[in-house]
């Protein structure tokens, strides 16, 4: 069971994170919510508990969202996440096959950033063929979360918050809060493990790929099921919805497919056949999905920048194999017509990159993944989040006593984590 400790102690290490994912947006006061999180956390986590001895009941019906869905039975159920005035009702579909025998409860999520529409394909052709009474447990599937963002082609919702920064959510936050808080409650927690779906940001794309935290053993666990896949070691942001359900007891990975606003179909149906291996290797399917290279490549990735920003000419493909010194892109000045090169600082796989367009100083250009195995990327996470615990008790202004009772802490739960990893 996770304890509070934990709990708090993932909330300072997604601080950190937050300065070196792309993905992310700095807020303000950052510190304050992180702190306020790790209440909101502990919240959830007793709810949670709960939830899971009242649960307890023979396979039969499944009740979600005020409906009853029979065993061997499929239904699209509207979820009305009430951020809406009163007298505004918007439903919004989530999908359900309750199969006829029992198993786990898979969840899918998608276009959490409305402008990420990859995933709402693959969500679609899941479940497509799926018939309910062939599967064992319960899909329940959400291809549009942020419907606001969907209409408007927007990442952020209509308060310009992001979504995925707001989880678990509090039911008298902020608007974005308030539909993350809906979410979370009403349908996260009757998920055994989640996938979230997303693509790369502001005109960015990502090769087919899992970001997961690999010393989480329940989320390294299934990490491992999405056959010949790229596996990212990453800490969840702050207010993710991944870090939060994850610390809520339902281990959680992210996929990324591709880039905004547009669907690349080949990307779509790699993923389609790494999550069908998910169902399959969970023994959710009737039939065995086999995929000709079964086996996940483990990455430790890094991000390069631009040096002074201009027009972004990329010479090298999504999921390339570049050697090091190899030339990626050449970003020219409009003004002054000098040229930078960018190259690859060691042998690498591009698992993301900018698309052709202006960039900024400093804008990251390529994500580059260099190969490792599972047990080093484990050890490397740790590592990170011993750091992370010390920078981030630093920044929050908190006193030396309290930084090394904090490192005391980090020091004997890595110990413990190690132990439990070998044995
Ligand atoms: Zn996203």
């Amino acid at each position: 069971m996770i304890t509070r400790n934990i709990i708090a102690l993932s909330v300072f290490v997604a601080t950190f994170t937050i300065a070196t994912e792309q993905d992310d947006q700095f807020e303000e006061n950052d510190a304050l919510i992180s702190q306020h999180m790790a209440i909101d956390f502990a919240k959830v986590q007793s709810q949670s508990n709960t939830n899971d001895t009242s649960e307890v009941t023979q396979w039969g019906s499944l009740t979600l969202l005020d409906a009853n869905v029979g065993a061997g039975e499929s239904a699209t159920l509207p979820w009305y996440s009430g951020h809406l005035p009163g007298g505004f009702r918007m439903p919004t579909p989530v999908v359900v096959l309750r199969g006829k025998q029992p198993g786990p409860t898979v969840c899918l999520t998608a276009a959490i950033h409305g402008d990420e529409i990859n995933g709402v394909e693959i969500a679609r052709r899941v479940v497509q063929n799926l018939n309910a009474e062939e599967i064992k447990g319960t899909i329940i599937s959400v291809p549009v979360v942020n419907m606001d963002g969907l209409w408007r082609k927007d990442r952020y919702m209509a308060d310009r918050r992001d979504l995925n920064r707001a989880f678990p959510g509090e039911i008298d936050g902020t608007t974005a809060s308030r539909v993350a808080y809906s979410l979370f409650t009403e349908i996260i927690r009757h998920c055994d493990s989640l996938v979230d779906l997303h693509s790369g940001s502001m005109f960015r794309e990502n090769s087919p790929q899992l970001r997961a935290d690999l010393t989480i053993e329940d989320v390294a666990d299934i990490a491992k099921q999405f056959g010949a896949i790229s596996v990212l070691q990453s800490i969840a942001p702050v207010g993710s919805l991944r870090g939060a359900a994850t610390a809520a007891g339902i281990p959680t990975v992210v996929m990324e497919v591709g880039g905004p606003y547009t669907v690349d179909l080949a990307l779509v149906e790699t993923a389609v056949k790494a999550l069908r291996s998910y169902l399959s290797a969970i023994e959710m399917l009737p039939r065995s999905f086999f995929w000709s290279s079964p086996q996940p490549v483990f990455y430790a990735s890094q991000w390069v920048r631009s040096r002074d920003g201009g027009i972004l000419i990329n010479k090298v493909k999504l999921g390339q194999q570049v050697n090091k010194g190899q030339l990626l892109a050449t970003i020219s000045n409009p003004i002054t017509d000098q040229e930078e090169s960018i190259v690859a600082p060691f042998n690498a796989v591009v698992l993301g990159r900018a698309q052709d367009q202006f960039v900024s100083a400093g804008y990251a250009v390529f994500n580059l993944g260099e190969r490792r195995s599972i047990e080093d990327l484990e050890q490397q996470g740790q590592e990170l989040k011993a750091k992370a615990v010390v920078k981030n008790v630093e920044q929050l202004g908190l006193n030396t006593e309290l930084i090394e009772e904090q490192t005391k802490s980090t020091s004997s739960s890595i110990a413990t984590d190690a132990t439990k990893s070998t044995n």
